[in-house]
């Protein structure tokens, strides 16, 4: 039987699953979701191979932590069989960059999840705070958290893509070792793909977030507060109609297009249900199996041209 490929990131060691488990839903971010879902969900995820599982503070004002670090102690499993990320900087409250601030909040996620270290921690949107405070105050005091074995690896999160290169330009090489890109690597924005000679080049790890457009590209469609234009939902929900159509499905289609580029170590789509982790690791065993729809695939492409790499604002700017 087919098994989920693993992929390496960046020069970390690390080999993700190429299905990665976006635990934002655990946090209620997409409708509520009841603990014994989780814990199915999450237990099916390990059972079909997926390794990576991504968190985050401001997930359910940490409720996502709390659900995830119970349901990885319920299961049992060996420490060095999970690769887990989390987030600092942002908050329920707001955004706070600071030494002070991280290094506390690594503490809070530990105590939550119920680990002694944490995989990866990455900077969260860093778009809302000053770039020059990440790289000068931020990136130094992660530095520290690894060096006492509280963090793995070092990353950083956001949304438009000029704020990887930013900081990367500014850092000392190897001290930011994953980027997490969302929104801009699927089937109508596949912006970051732009972004990837510069990245290895770096040797600086990808991981790509929300191959489903955290929901426009689902035939339940997004969650009400989804910034997209009115124009770029309706376009999606079309591609989503001429699927159904066809007796296809949006959401397959979309995350095997996000699979099928192996420069992004682990694409990471948001999870809440048993179904929805067997239909995802499928549409990967199937990708490597039998290849994609191409057909489908560029019928889709054909509806969403008009709002191609449409996107829309998302933090303060910087100048
Ligand atoms: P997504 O594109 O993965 O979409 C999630 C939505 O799709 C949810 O409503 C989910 O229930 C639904 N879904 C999943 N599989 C489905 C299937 N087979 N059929 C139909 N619907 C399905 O968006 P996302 O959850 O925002 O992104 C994935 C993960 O990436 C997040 O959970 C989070 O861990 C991470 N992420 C990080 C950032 C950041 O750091 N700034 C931003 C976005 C996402």
């Amino acid at each position: 039987m087919a098994t989920l490929e693993l992929r390496p990131l960046g020069n970390t060691g690390l080999n993700l699953s190429c299905v990665g488990f976006g635990a934002s839903p655990l946090g209620n971010v997409f409708g509520q979701v009841s603990e014994e879902d989780a814990i199915a969900s999450v237990r099916e995820a390990f059972r079909l191979g997926i390794n990576f599982f991504d968190t985050s503070p401001y997930y359910g004002g940490t409720l996502s932590e709390t659900v995830l670090g119970k349901t990885l102690q319920a299961l049992g499993v060996r420490r060095d069989q999970f690769i887990v990320s989390t987030k600092c900087g942002r908050y329920v409250e707001g955004f706070d960059f600071s030494a002070e601030r991280v290094t506390r909040s690594v503490e809070e996620s530990l105590a939550r999840l119920k680990l002694d270290y944490v995989d990866i921690l990455q900077c969260h949107d860093i778009e809302f705070g000053s770039l020059d405070q990440i790289v000068n105050e931020t990136i130094p005091a992660l530095q520290k958290l690894k060096e006492a074995g509280k963090i793995r690896f070092i990353g950083i999160t956001g949304l438009p893509l000029n704020i990887f290169t930013y900081v990367l330009d500014r850092v000392p090489p190897g001290s930011v070792d994953a980027i997490l890109s969302y929104c801009h690597y699927s089937l109508n924005d596949s912006a970051l793909e732009d972004l990837l000679p510069y990245l290895e080049s770096k040797g600086v790890g990808v991981i790509s977030a929300s191959p489903l457009a955290m929901g426009l590209l689902t035939e339940n469609g997004p969650p009400e507060w989804h910034p997209a234009s009115a124009e770029l939902k309706i376009a999606c929900q079309s591609a989503g109609q001429l699927c159904k159509e066809k007796g296809k499905n949006i959401s397959k289609i979309a995350l095997q297009y996000s699979l099928a580029n192996k420069a992004i170590s682990s694409v990471l789509v948001g999870m809440n249900s048993v179904k929805q982790v067997e239909e995802n690791v499928a549409a990967a065993l199937e990708l490597m199996t039998k290849g994609r729809d191409e057909e489908t695939q560029k019928e889709v492409e054909a509806v969403l041209k008009p709002v191609k790499n449409q996107t829309w604002p998302s933090g303060i700017q910087q100048s």
